[in-house]
């Protein structure tokens, strides 16, 4: 692999050959996960496929010439020309994969595959899921010298990476940016020692024999796991969601709002995500029409009465959404009246869908005692029913979701695991 400035790129990447380009940046998370991966890329494509790394800070004219705007960004090229899909942000070795073999005769990416030497990996505690939960449980036990691995399929921060902003994180008087508070989560844990594998495919989760596989290639093994994968957003399944979503229907406030300045916009739901979001994208959107299946929000009392104040808010209760689809620039939800079971069409800018959330825990084979909604029941220590194996954070059976319990949860599964390992 080789670092080059702007002035080899002419001569190192655009005179021929194949060559992939790593755009980074320094304090940068998701530049620090990707370095290995391309590191052991590098390795197995090396002798194909030139591997190069450019600083953006001080190659800026050179980036923006190149369109590039965020760090990490990778771009593959081929006789001087770029070619295939360019890659940013939390980049997974599966889709660094992919562009590289797409550059390679298919008996040559064989070949390559062939080199590729399943290890294991041990630790005292494997970590599923970087969120708050994981995240602190991985803090207390770095902090009890206890070698521990945090493994997620996204870059760490779980949803507080994604909420707008965080006032009820205690220890803090102004809100804060739910990425800044998340990040400096991550950061501290990180800073302590624990080892981050982010961005990763989890292609197996063995809870008996405490092994997780990531990449297919690397097994993980450990005395106990502590499974924080969290949540993930129900979808309606209304006819055209699963087609519409990214492309007008919006899972996230924090991530979509700011696109409907001025416009108009539906919400489904009517629960606490359902109505303090709706507050939040109506910060932005001229109209906000909420659709709700109960003749009642759900949320709290407080964040419901704020709501009914606000002037651009329209309720519209026992209803429910049955099919979305897109009119020219308009987004159109069939709806039908619970009571009259006449069906009616509402027209908006946008779709936004908060109806509530399901644990994340397909990958499981063997899943410890559930709740009757899916969720993982554990003990007052954060013990699942299967031995060694404890669950955090939203992802187990309570009654309330937010970062603090989650964080109280990471806390107490650290400390008892930390006490049993001495
Ligand atoms: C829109 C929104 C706004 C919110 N606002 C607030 C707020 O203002 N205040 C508050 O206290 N709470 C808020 N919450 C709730 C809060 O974000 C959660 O309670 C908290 O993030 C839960 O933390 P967690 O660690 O359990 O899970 P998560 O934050 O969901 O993190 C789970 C992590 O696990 C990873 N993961 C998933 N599957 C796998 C897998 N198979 N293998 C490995 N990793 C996996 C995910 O990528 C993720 O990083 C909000 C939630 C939402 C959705």
């Amino acid at each position: 692999m080789k670092e080059i400035s702007s002035a080899e790129f002419e001569n190192e990447v655009l005179s021929g050959g194949k060559v992939v380009v790593d755009f980074y940046s320094t304090e940068c998370p998701p530049c620090e996960a990707l370095a290995p991966k391309f590191d052991s890329l590098a390795g197995l494509y090396g002798s194909e496929i030139k591997f190069v790394k450019i600083f953006r800070q001080q190659n800026r004219e050179l980036a923006d010439r190149l369109g590039v705007k965020s760090s990490p960004t990778l771009l593959f090229f081929d006789k001087g020309q770029e070619t295939g899909e360019r890659l940013a942000g939390g980049i997974r070795r599966s889709d660094i994969i992919r562009e590289l073999d797409h550059l390679l005769p298919a008996d040559r990416v064989q070949e390559i595959k062939s080199q590729i030497h399943p290890f294991v990996s041990e630790y005292d505690v494997i970590i599923l899921g970087g969120g708050p939960g994981g995240l602190t449980a991985g803090l207390y036990l770095c902090q009890a010298k206890i070698n521990t691995v945090i493994v997620d399929v996204a870059l760490p921060g779980g949803h507080v990476s994604l909420t707008h902003e965080v006032s009820n994180y205690p220890g803090f008087i102004d809100p804060q940016a739910g990425y800044m508070l998340s990040h400096n989560m991550s950061e501290q844990t990180k800073m302590c020692g624990t080892t981050f594998k982010v961005a990763v495919d989890v292609t197996k989760v063995d809870l008996n024999k405490l092994e997780v596989e990531i990449d297919a290639f690397e097994t993980i093994r450990a005395k106990k796991i502590i499974l924080a994968t969290g949540t993930t957003p129900n979808l309606t399944g209304a006819a055209g969601e699963k087609e519409l979503k990214g492309k007008g229907i919006s899972y996230c406030a924090t991530c979509d709002a700011k696109y409907y300045n001025d416009k108009e916009v539906i919400v489904i739901g009517g629960g606490n995500s359902a109505v303090e979001e709706s507050e939040f994208i109506s910060r932005f959107a001229s109209k906000v029409t909420i659709i709700h299946q109960f003749d009642a929000f759900t949320a709290n009392k407080t964040a419901q009465a704020k709501l009914m104040a606000n002037p651009k808010i329209h309720p519209i209760f026992s209803h429910e959404p049955r099919s979305f689809r897109k009119e020219g620039d308009k987004m159109v939800a069939e709806v039908e009246d619970l009571k009259t079971k006449q069906v009616k069409t509402f027209s908006a800018d946008g779709i936004f869908i908060f109806i509530g959330m399901k644990p994340n825990l397909e990958l499981l084979r063997e899943k410890p005692v559930l709740d009757q909604w899916g969720y993982i029941k554990t003990d007052d220590e954060m013990r699942t029913s299967l031995p060694n194996v404890y669950a955090v954070g939203d992802v187990i059976s309570k009654k309330y979701r937010q970062i603090t319990t989650a964080v109280a949860d990471g806390t107490i599964a650290a400390i008892s695991i930390a006490k049993e390992l001495d």
